[in-house]
């Protein structure tokens, strides 16, 4: 069974200004679905054939570096989709805590992420995520991905490289960053803490 390019969960124009439908339909209709695509025809015919996409990562992890990279780029853009919302969203009671309690408030967390974000050399990921019980921001080096890492449950990502927001704030990482930290999605991250376990790829 092949892997699918997920939909996105709102519309194009949803994410508007800080992502617009115009990035959105070359980050995912072009640079998803190509990950997609490899990830498949990689795995055609083979051992992994049958397998999620969070096992294929795990096998491909440092034995077939060409596999991973796709395999782990097609599971964290179907997450950052997932990580930002047209509406406003709000944070659980128990994320709310944990949040306070490690960063102060929502806007303090914000703000570290921004920091983090912009701070990250070259392309990458800026996660949050609970690691060994607790908040956590984390970054990944180009297709790096928290996926199938053990002990560590991500409740949101933001893309970093620059297809993530060139058309829309062309080199001004930080803009991107102040934008896309508004459109967050609380209830996915909350989701995410609750049911304690990775979120798995559709399919
Ligand atoms: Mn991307």
């Amino acid at each position: 069974m092949a892997f699918e390019l997920i939909d996105l969960p709102y519309e194009d124009t949803a994410l508007e200004p800080a992502v617009s439908a115009k990035t959105l339909s070359y980050h995912h209709g072009k640079h998803h679905k190509a990950y997609i695509d490899k990830t498949n025809a990689a795995v055609e015919g083979g051992d992994l054939a049958d397998k999620s996409l969070e096992e294929v990562i795990a096998a491909a992890r440092g034995s077939d570096q060409g596999l991973f990279n796709n395999a782990a780029q097609s599971w964290n853009h179907g997450f950052y989709w997932h990580s930002m919302a047209a509406k406003e969203t709000s944070a659980s009671d128990e994320l709310k805590s944990m949040i306070d309690e490690a960063f102060g408030s929502i806007d303090g967390l914000k703000d570290k992420l921004k920091e983090r974000g912009a701070g990250h050399f070259a392309s990458g990921w800026v996660w949050l995520a609970v690691k060994d019980g607790k908040l956590s921001i984390e970054e990944t080096h180009d297709g790096d991905t928290l996926a199938d890492q053990d002990g560590v449950t991500p409740l949101l990502v933001i893309d970093l490289w620059e297809h993530a927001y060139y058309l829309d704030h062309q080199n001004a990482r930080p803009s991107y960053l102040e934008a896309v930290s508004s459109k967050l999605d609380w209830s996915f991250a909350s989701e995410n803490l609750a049911r304690g376990t990775t979120w798995q790829y559709p399919g």
